[in-house]
């Protein structure tokens, strides 16, 4: 499995590529030194490139989350933001930090926190929610770069308003992607978040360090600048690797907290960006705070609508009968309990239905002709039961119930007749069971001083006799224990 030496093979090549990288952009440094400005930048530029490369193609693998695309797209928007300073380096100019590049490092963590929000569970109607806050986070973004930097540079005084802005960022960015990594989720997104975890570390590492430790210093050019690469190698070899498989874990409590609370990750980066924006640009502020309330509220009733579905369905599946579609055994229990509980005894008579010889119609037509009869049988007796008010279940096998809403023993008995004949004389049941196919039915009312189980008892007692009256035929159960019997 993960011990397969090819793989291995594959992961220590790329390993000596990307040290073969770091050496080479050291060389680079040293024997162009006059240069070293460029050629440093551009390196930077390409080992972010190389990062948005490997996740692009981790994305396009089988079995993977297709989160790995919207990763590469933050990596490609942090080597735009690299390659802008080139023009600046590249005509003496120094590296300035012109407001692209400046927008640009700053726009690669919306897309970043849009794939942190991520829940499984959301339906594509909430991550369309998550994309427009996304969107509107890269405005405020935006707004808030423009705010400091302009195209031809950043004022030194307001390089410290800027540097706080990339720490918040990059220490959010970093904080979320080990909650959500350790916080568990479904195979491919774990692996995403773990990827995004590491990755976040040093880049955190790096970029603090180079905001304010190296900025002092003579800027890029310097050998220093391996440091930049490295966050984006470690990604580029993360993404690379072949998945191994992962068992799925059961989530503890905690880790559905963290699951639940995801949908506050940019609602809360928007309330962020809008307080820094507050003093500056009210109105702007404003909206970030209107789009983070809104965005959340939808995201909530989106939600709850899916959550509120799913559990009618659920409900639904736990009380219908999978193979023939009426009412199961479940449900026959607890509607058989409710009328119990709304008068005792009930106004009902209970109609237990056998199929005859069910056996031998299995050994001729096989299982699943078997339960196309089963099929077929269910739906006469659910059509002959709402036509009378009646309920039909299936209570297990080849055998049904039917409640019908009566204490008249006439009543019940003339359904169940018709069941019986309506079984024998139809097309789909000699059709799917290939001949003629009949049911015996016992007869029960419910009687004072009785239970429910009392009542199945009893019909089912008035079952055992119509079957050793020769099937076919229904039989009332009488308290005296002599019967009536309609025979076939
Ligand atoms: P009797 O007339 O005495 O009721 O005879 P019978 O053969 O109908 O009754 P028995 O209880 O001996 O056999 C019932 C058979 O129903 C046995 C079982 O394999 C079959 N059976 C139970 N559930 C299903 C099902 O869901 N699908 C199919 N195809 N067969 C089933
Ligand atoms: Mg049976
Ligand atoms: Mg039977």
């Amino acid at each position: 499995m993960g011990d397969d030496p090819r793989k291995r093979g594959g992961e220590a090549r790329l390993l000596a590529l990307a040290a073969l990288y770091l050496c080479g952009h050291a060389l680079l440094i040293t024997l162009l030194r006059t240069h070293a400005q460029v050629v440093s930048i551009a390196c930077v530029t390409v080992a972010a490139a190389w990062a948005a490369v490997a996740c692009a193609r981790r994305a396009r693998r089988a079995g993977e989350t297709k989160d790995w695309w919207i990763v590469a797209l933050a990596m490609l928007l942090w080597s735009a933001g690299m390659a802008a300073n080139l023009p600046f380096a590249a005509t003496g100019q120094g590296a300035v930090n012109p407001g692209v590049s400046m927008l640009l490092f700053v726009l690669y963590m919306a897309p970043l926190l849009f794939v942190l929000a991520w829940r499984p569970e959301d339906p594509a109607a909430v991550r369309r929610i998550d994309g427009g806050l996304a969107l509107v986070l890269a405005g405020l973004f935006c707004a808030i770069v423009a705010g400091h930097a302009s195209v031809a540079g950043t004022p030194l005084e307001n390089v410290p308003a800027l540097r706080s802005v990339y720490d918040v960022g990059n220490a959010f960015i970093l904080g979320l992607a080990f909650i959500r990594w350790l916080a568990g989720a479904g195979s491919p997104q774990r692996v995403l978040f773990g990827s995004l975890a590491i990755y976040a570390s040093i880049y955190f590492a790096v970029a603090f360090y180079v905001n304010h430790v190296e900025s002092i210093g003579p800027g890029y050019g310097v050998f220093s600048d391996l440091a930049i690469d490295f966050p984006f190698l470690v990604l580029a070899l993360i993404a690379s690797r072949r998945g191994r498989p992962h068992a799925e874990i059961a989530l503890r409590r905690v880790d559905k907290v963290v699951q639940l609370a995801s949908p506050l990750v940019l609602p809360l980066a928007l309330l962020l960006a809008s307080a820094h924006l507050m003093p500056s640009q009210p109105w702007l502020a404003g909206l970030g705070i209107a789009a983070a309330v809104l965005g959340y509220g939808m995201r909530t009733v989106l939600a709850q609508l899916r959550a509120q579905e799913q559990l009618e369905r659920l409900a639904a599946v736990a009380t219908i009968d999978a193979l023939t579609g009426i009412a199961n055994r479940r449900r026959f229990d607890e509607r058989l309990a409710s009328e119990w509980m709304s008068a005792r005894p009930p106004a009902i008579t209970l109609l237990l239905v056998d199929v005859d010889h069910f056996k031998a119609i299995n050994d001729r037509v096989g299982h699943p002709g078997g339960d196309a009869c089963l099929r077929a049988v269910a739906h006469v007796l659910g059509t002959q039961a709402s036509r009378s008010g009646a309920f039909a279940a299936r209570y297990g096998g080849e055998e049904f119930v039917v409640l019908v809403p009566a204490r008249e023993e006439g009543v019940a008995l003339a359904l169940a007749e018709s069941m019986r004949e309506a079984v024998s004389g139809s097309d789909a049941c000699r059709t799917a069971a290939g001949g003629r196919v009949t049911v015996s039915i016992g007869v029960a009312v419910a009687r004072a001083g009785g239970t429910p189980q009392d009542l199945v008892d009893a019909a089912d007692a008035a079952l055992y006799r119509a079957k050793g009256a020769g099937r076919d035929r229904v039989v009332l159960h009488a308290r005296d224990a002599s019967s009536v019997t309609t025979a076939s």
